[in-house]
């Protein structure tokens, strides 16, 4: 909608954040602690998301004291070189070496804003482990090609929970926000983004007890409600991007649709099994 059109904003703010999922807890997290006025729109009566349904892993690597205690070496580079791989023909490969290079301090992110991780590898791959185990193989890394691209290391970081650890993530991770100063409305459901005539996003109109509420964002609006799986037009770029025939066979795999789903698993050497008992968790977290 035009800024024109607004004849009243009822609210006005540095940066709007709409979703309270693990994007926008993130989102909202680092813009708070930069000094932004912060205000999160969510449209359920709580955070969560997909992000608390999920099993929580979270894929960091490049030499994490989780990985380290575990007994596996890893770096950025070896990490980039297996994920631009993993990723396809259509790599975003500035996007993937920035996620990689960072991926240590992500970690600390984590354990900084109350999210826990036990220092022990589970030997069971592409699952949440059962216990609270907080390393696993998701990826594929063992399976060839993959790991004649790059050095094999686990790196599905598995929050200190047993089994699907999605839901004891968002809980630190929306306490976290609640220590900061942004500020979350619930049942405010996101509709129209306010745009001046220049073309820039200056606010969101949203809709909170049947009404509508619109949100001047002075500094910009964070979209963090979530997937695409309801985008027609992204879900065929992205099925298409997979199901290239080309890739297909560059893969070596039969399934145009799935290419990795049936790499044959390589089980790891039993050597690397190790196993630690370290808790590895922010100071103050018990
Ligand atoms: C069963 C399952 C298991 C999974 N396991 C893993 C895993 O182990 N590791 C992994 O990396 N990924 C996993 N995924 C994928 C992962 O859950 C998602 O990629 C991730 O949760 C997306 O986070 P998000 O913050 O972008 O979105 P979400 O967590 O979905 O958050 C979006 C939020 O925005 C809100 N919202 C939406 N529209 C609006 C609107 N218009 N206005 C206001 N609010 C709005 C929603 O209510 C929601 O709270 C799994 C997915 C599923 C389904």
């Amino acid at each position: 909608m035009a800024a024109e059109s607004v004849a009243h904003f009822d609210a006005e703010t540095d940066v709007v954040i709409v979703g309270l999922g693990a994007a926008g807890a993130a989102a909202a997290i680092a813009a708070a602690e930069a000094g932004a006025e912060t205000r999160v729109l969510e449209r359920q009566m709580a955070g969560g998301g997909t992000s608390a349904l999920s099993g929580g892993l979270i894929y960091l690597g490049g030499g994490t004291p989780v990985q380290e205690v575990c007994g596996f070496e890893d770096d950025p580079d070896n990490m980039e070189a297996f994920l631009v791989h993993a990723c396809g023909p259509d790599a975003d490969v500035p996007k993937v070496h920035a996620y990689c290079q960072e991926s240590v301090a992500h970690f600390h992110w984590f354990m900084e804003h109350g999210v826990p991780f036990t220092a022990e590898f589970y030997p069971e791959p592409s699952r949440e482990p059962p216990t609270d185990a907080g390393l696993i193989y998701c990826g594929g890394e063992l399976a060839w090609p993959n790991s004649e691209v790059a050095r094999p290391a686990p790196r599905g970081h598995h929050p200190q929970f047993p089994d699907t650890a999605g839901g004891f993530l968002m809980d630190r991770l929306i306490e976290a926000v609640g220590r900061t100063s942004a500020e979350v409305t619930t049942e405010a459901r996101a509709e129209r983004l306010v745009v001046d005539s220049d073309g820039r996003v200056v606010g969101v109109s949203c809709s909170r007890d049947g009404s509508d509420h619109t949100v001047r964002a002075r500094g910009g609006v964070v979209l963090a409600g979530g997937g695409f799986v309801f985008n027609n037009g992204d879900w065929e770029r992205t099925r298409t991007t997979g199901a290239r025939s080309g890739w297909a066979r560059e893969w070596g795999q039969p399934s145009p649709a799935c290419p990795l789903s049936s790499v044959p698993f390589r089980s790891p050497s039993p050597r690397r099994w190790q196993r630690g008992s370290s808790s590895i968790r922010p100071a103050g977290v018990s």
